[in-house]
């Protein structure tokens, strides 16, 4: 007897794939389990309630010998893997920033995972490049960005800022592409200037780069936590007298913590005055240019060399896809294009290769998921959710300023609220103030996350612990901002 009937149903065959009767079997299994999943993910709790090594300790240390059924790895995905899940689809996921992977964008992930095109040739798939292409005009139109900003796809904001400083540093002419930086005696320290309250990515690329942290300089911030533009051209000045070589500013629309927005036409006038390349980091905060009364949060942008925007984090696009938009692209090709033998192809200058614009060869299809998600929810529809969005964070900033017990910490442009428990005691010295606050909130940020019912995170603003409540979850509703502000009060009366 042949082995494959020694097995019944749910297992490999002997040689190649899964059955196609199998395969639709269990796709319709696994859909139906996504949808139970989605429709019931509230009643789970946000946060993982596992301990460190909880999962592995549950899993074997070998691979299986011989296959295992479908159903057996199916039935452990319910057991084992999703009690050890922190539900990022939750509805009441406000750390961080909270994303969603939208019903169509999953239908995209799955599409782009069964086609498993390698988009690094035009060649290698056609669709994947020319999607890519059109659902980047499409966004770019959507966020009123200039026709002269092209765009790129790589996974994270974390690399298309990395990718963005090699641009610049490529725009410099100094042969560094082909003499590299070390042993050169007639390279001065190069120095990419971001504000205090940049994300840590920027320190991260500088460091991939070799340019060092030494080559960042960290400019101070306002009240409202922005970059000051005079503490900026003061450096750069200081800088250049120094010896030094200033050539980028990366500028930041919707910071990590607070979601504050840098003085983008300032810090482009001193850009252009002194000649540096101006990156603009709009990762979570870019997607708000595309509601019509908000475009403004981009004022200045059309000026900059190059700007990231996440889709992955509030345009409803499952992780991951970032995109990196550039007037220049040329230098980014410039910097990154190397064409081995093997990967030199008839169709030259005509078409767009994605190997030219980054360190990767191999791409996914990432665009697919885009393209389905502005095609299902429509320009109107996408600006709707985030308007909403906004105004929940609006409604629970009220809260906050309207409770005696309470207080902001940060101004709250999009749909991110920074804020802390701040009950006073009389005579209270201030010292003991910060500390005995710092505890409570610490205390009040671990009751709800342990509570299952929601989940924030914090920050440190001006010395003092804020907690940071992120609304960007397509599911969520105020429903869910009226039941996190209730525990809050609950959790900090205790
Ligand atoms: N830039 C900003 C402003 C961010 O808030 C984040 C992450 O939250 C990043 C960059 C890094 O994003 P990614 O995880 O896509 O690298």
């Amino acid at each position: 007897m042949k082995q494959a009937e020694l097995k019944p149903t749910g297992f490999a065959p002997p040689h190649g794939d899964m059955s196609a009767e199998d395969f639709r079997r269990y796709g319709h299994e696994i859909i139906d389990w996504i949808s139970n999943y989605l429709e019931s993910v509230e009643k789970l709790p946000v946060l993982a309630q596992v301990a460190p090594g909880e999962l592995q300790a549950k899993l074997p240390d070998t691979a299986p010998e011989q296959g295992e059924s479908m159903e057996t790895i199916l039935a452990d995905v319910d057991r084992l893997v999703v009690p050890a899940l922190t539900h990022w689809n939750h509805p009441a996921f406000f750390a961080y920033f909270s994303i969603s992977a939208s019903a169509p964008g999953i239908f995209g992930e799955l599409l782009a995972a069964a086609f498993n095109v390698n988009g690094m040739l035009w060649r290698t798939s056609p669709a994947s490049t020319e999607m890519e292409e059109v659902a980047l005009g499409w966004l770019r139109e959507m966020m009123n960005l200039p026709t002269k900003f092209e765009g790129i796809i790589y996974d994270t904001a974390s690399v298309s800022t990395m990718h963005a400083i090699a641009a610049a540093r490529e725009a410099l002419n100094l042969n560094i592409r082909e003499e590299g930086m070390s042993g050169r005696a007639d390279l001065p320290l190069l120095r990419v200037y971001c504000s205090e309250q940049a994300h840590s990515s920027v320190e991260k690329a500088v460091i991939a780069l070799g340019l060092g942290q030494r080559g960042l300089r960290k400019i101070p911030i306002d009240t409202e936590f922005r970059m000051n533009p005079d503490a900026l051209a003061q450096a750069i000045d200081e800088d250049r007298q120094s010896g030094a070589l200033p050539f980028c500013v990366v500028a930041t629309v919707g910071t990590t913590s607070t979601t504050s927005i840098d003085p983008v036409p300032a810090i482009a006038d001193l850009c252009e005055r002194y000649k540096l390349w101006l990156h603009v980091d709009a990762a979570y905060a870019g997607s708000a240019a595309i509601v019509p009364e908000m475009r403004d949060v981009l004022d200045g942008c059309a000026r900059a060399d190059s700007l990231v925007t996440n889709p992955h984090k509030w345009l409803f696009t499952p992780i991951d896809l970032s995109v990196l938009y550039s007037p220049r692209m040329d230098v980014l090709r410039r910097a990154f294009s190397l064409v081995p033998e093997y990967l030199r192809t008839g169709e030259g200058d005509t078409v767009r290769n994605g190997m030219d614009y980054g360190i990767q060869l191999g791409r996914r299809f990432r665009s697919l998921k885009l393209w389905m998600v502005m095609r299902y929810f429509g320009h109107e529809g996408l600006a709707a959710r985030i308007r909403e969005h906004c105004r929940l964070a609006r409604l629970f900033a009220d809260w906050v300023e309207e409770a005696r017990d309470w207080e902001a910490l940060a101004p709250a442009p999009f749909s991110t609220i920074c804020f802390r428990a701040c009950p006073s005691i009389e005579g209270e010295a201030d010292e003991a103030r910060a500390v005995r606050l710092d505890t409570l909130n610490e205390k009040i940020m671990h009751a709800v996350n342990t509570s299952g019912e929601a989940f924030i995170s914090h920050t440190r603003l001006n010395n003092v612990l804020a907690l940071r409540l992120a609304i960007g979850n397509i599911r969520t509703t105020e429903v869910h901002i009226r039941r996190t502000w209730q525990l809050l009060n609950e959790v900090a009366k205790n």
